[in-house]
C-alpha cells in the first residue's frame, strides 16, 4: 500500500515534472524561435553587408577609373603645353628669321646677284676713331657695330692698329667707284673690285681695313701686324675673310672682312675654310645666330 501521503507527493511531482518539462520545451521553442530569428537577421545583415562592400568595390572602380580618367587628363595637358611651347619656340624662330635679312648670309660673286634694289634694314654711322677718314661718314648695319668696334679695340690694345677705309657702299656708290677703277686699271678692275650690285658692301656688314701707315688699299696689308692678328682673332667677333688667296672669284683681298656671324666664322675658321667655300644651305643653318 502507497501511504496517502506519497500519493499527494507523487502526484505533486508528476504535476511538477510535467508543467517543467512543458516549460522547458516550451522554452527550449522559444530560443529556438528566437535564433532562428536571429540566424535570418544575421544573413540578412550579411547579405546587406555583401551588398555594401560590392557597393563600396563599385565606388572603387568608379574612383579608380575617375583616377585614370584624372591621369590621362593631366598628361594630355603636359603635351598639350609642350606643343604650345614648341610652337612658340617655332613662332620665336620664324620671328626671329623674319627679322634677318636672308642677304645678310647670302654668297655674291659674278654669280650670285645681289638686288640693286637691297639696302640694309638700320645702318648707322662708325665712330670716327675707327676710321682713316674724319671728313666722311662710314655707315655699318647697326647690329654689327659692337662686334667691329670691340675688334678694332681689341687689337689696338694687343698692337694691331687698325682703321676702315671702307665700310657700306650703296648700289650706285658701287657703280661709280667700279668706273673710276676702270679708269685707273683698265679692264683689270673687274678682277680688283666686284662689279656693280654684286658685292658684299652694299650688305653693309663688309669693311675694309688699313693701317695708320698704309693709310688706303694695299696688298701690303697681308703683311701688317693687322692681318695677322685679323687672321687669328677676327673669327672670335665674327668677321671672315672672303676673298683668300687663290680663290676663284676675286683677286687675294687681305683687307675686306665680312660679318657672317660667331658661329658660322667660328666653324670657318676652325675648318680653315671660308665663306665661299661652304655650300648655300649649310651657310643659311647660321643665319638665326648671326647676331648671338
Ligand atoms: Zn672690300
Amino acid at each position: 500500500m502507497i501511504p496517502t501521503r506519497l500519493k499527494i507527493f507523487l502526484l505533486i511531482s508528476g504535476v511538477f515534472s510535467t508543467i517543467t518539462t512543458g516549460l522547458g520545451i516550451y522554452a527550449y521553442w522559444r530560443l529556438n524561435q528566437e535564433n532562428i530569428g536571429l540566424n535570418q537577421q544575421v544573413s540578412g545583415l550579411q547579405s546587406n553587408l555583401v551588398s555594401v562592400n560590392a557597393g563600396l568595390e563599385e565606388e572603387k572602380n568608379t574612383n579608380s577609373e575617375l583616377t585614370q580618367t584624372l591621369q590621362i587628363e593631366q598628361e594630355k595637358n603636359k603635351i598639350a603645353e609642350a606643343r604650345v611651347a614648341e610652337l612658340s619656340g617655332t613662332v620665336d624662330t620664324f620671328q626671329k628669321l623674319s627679322q634677318l635679312d636672308a642677304e645678310l648670309l647670302e654668297k655674291y660673286s659674278k654669280v650670285f646677284f645681289l638686288s640693286e634694289n637691297y639696302i640694309p634694314s638700320l645702318l648707322v654711322k662708325i665712330q670716327e676713331q675707327y676710321t682713316t677718314d674724319k671728313s666722311k661718314e662710314f655707315l655699318i648695319y647697326a647690329n654689327v657695330t659692337p662686334f667691329l668696334q670691340v675688334m678694332l679695340t681689341v687689337a689696338a690694345n694687343e698692337g694691331a692698329d687698325m682703321k676702315i677705309v671702307s665700310a657700306y657702299r650703296s648700289f650706285g656708290e658701287q657703280t661709280s667707284l667700279k668706273s673710276s677703277y676702270k679708269f685707273f686699271y683698265g679692264s683689270g678692275a673687274n678682277q680688283f673690285s666686284a662689279d656693280q650690285g654684286y658685292s658684299e658692301h652694299q650688305l653693309g656688314t663688309t669693311v675694309d681695313f688699313t693701317t695708320p701707315e698704309l693709310k688706303g688699299l694695299s696688298l701690303d696689308f697681308q703683311n701688317s701686324a693687322g692681318y695677322k692678328w685679323l687672321t687669328d682673332n677676327a673669327y672670335k667677333y665674327g668677321f671672315a675673310l672672303s676673298y683668300p688667296k687663290n680663290n676663284s672669284y676675286y683677286q687675294f683681298e687681305p683687307w675686306h672682312w665680312r660679318f657672317v656671324g660667331r658661329s658660322l666664322a667660328t666653324r670657318l675658321h676652325d675648318g680653315g675654310q671660308y665663306f665661299y667655300d661652304l655650300d648655300q644651305r649649310e651657310i643659311d643653318q647660321y643665319l638665326i645666330s648671326i647676331f648671338d
